[in-house]
């Protein structure tokens, strides 16, 4: 048994963490909306499935878990930007096939112009493949910390009449908003947002 709120001073309304949390996740698997598709001469009907996970604000606010990792739109601008780099390439080794009068120093002149923008994309390139990399460590490093932040989330308590957690322990006597004991489970998996 745990301690009465700090706010109200009771104990009707107050529910274990975790329990607010996984209570405030509902799955759902419905009909979705009609649409027409052409069948030759007649147009058929049909109804999408719909499904998925519906979360409560409550719920949201009591998140243990870092944000994720976001798609690979950096990795995909990485491919797209090699490529480019790639076709740039070729424009010094077209000028090497084709050297243009003038000799050697006019030749070595038009061989580094043509590369400049090649150069250019590789080293954009390299910047990107560095922030990716540092974007997956530190994405790493933040799941390593959900289980020190778990142990620390599933030590509080919610009052749904307060709308505040608290710990059950000489820790803390005051009610703490749901974002403040976010913060401080986040301090503690090390992934401060
Ligand atoms: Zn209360």
């Amino acid at each position: 048994m745990t301690e009465v709120c700090p706010g109200c001073g009771q104990l009707d309304q107050v529910q274990h963490v975790p329990a607010v949390y996984h209570g405030g996740h509902s799955f759902y698997r419905g009909q979705g909306p009609v649409s027409a598709i052409p069948a030759g001469d007649s147009v058929g009907y049909a109804r999408a499935q719909v499904s998925g996970v519906a979360v409560s604000a409550v719920a949201r606010s009591l998140d243990p878990f870092p944000p994720p990792r976001r798609g690979g739109g950096l990795l995909a601008a990485v491919f797209a930007l090699a490529l480019v780099g790639g076709c740039f390439l070729a424009l010094p080794l077209s000028a090497a096939d084709d050297p243009p009068p003038g000799g050697g120093a006019a030749e070595a002149l038009g061989i580094a112009l043509f590369s400049l923008p090649s150069l250019c994309v590789f080293v954009a390139v390299g910047t990107l493949l560095w922030l990716y990399v540092r974007r997956v460590r530190a994405h790493r490093r933040q799941r390593r910390g959900v289980p020190a932040a778990t142990q620390l989330w599933e030590q509080g308590w919610f009052c749904h009449r307060c709308g505040g957690v608290y710990f059950a322990d000489v820790r803390s006597e005051r009610l703490l908003t749901p974002a403040h004991f976010r913060q401080l489970v986040a301090r503690a998996g090390g992934y401060e947002r």
